[in-house]
């Protein structure tokens, strides 16, 4: 017989293995702080995300980790809004905000440009070579 067991990502505790990585009992309050989250949502517009914390006894990580699965919808708190994983600046979707995203972009692009360039060096050194064959066998006929 398999020892189809594991121990909980959240409580510890060991459990017969699932896709989720949790327990039955962990997977159930996850279930009710996520409901608890969107009734509060809805009843709050302008609740922060700390309030909303502070209020349903969800750790802010959890609600973040909510956001960011795309389970919970922020379109209508404008003033949930939790950190850029670079600067720790609010941000409302993705992991990063604005001048974040264009910076990587920009490092990123850059990277990329590096390597054009190069790619571009490369194929002019081999021209030139050609040039002088080419020039040479001319001078040959
Ligand atoms: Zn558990
Ligand atoms: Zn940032």
């Amino acid at each position: 017989m398999s020892l189809n067991v594991a121990n909980c990502n959240r409580c510890g505790k060991v459990y017969m293995k699932n896709n989720y990585g949790l327990c039955p009992a962990c997977i159930r309050d996850l279930e009710a702080e996520y409901e608890k989250c969107l009734k509060f949502l809805r009843e709050h517009r302008q609740c922060t995300i700390q309030e909303l914390s502070e209020e349903t006894g969800v750790s802010v990580k959890q609600i973040m980790k909510f956001i960011r699965e795309g389970r919970i919808s922020i379109k209508n708190n404008p003033n949930m809004a939790y950190n850029c994983e670079s600067c720790s600046a609010p941000i409302r979707e993705g992991n990063l905000c604005e001048p974040c995203r264009t910076r990587f972009q920009k490092e990123t692009a850059g990277l990329a440009e590096d390597e054009q360039k190069k790619r571009e060096r490369e194929a002019k050194e081999k021209n030139i070579t050609y040039n002088i064959k080419d020039r040479f066998k001319d001078w040959s006929n």
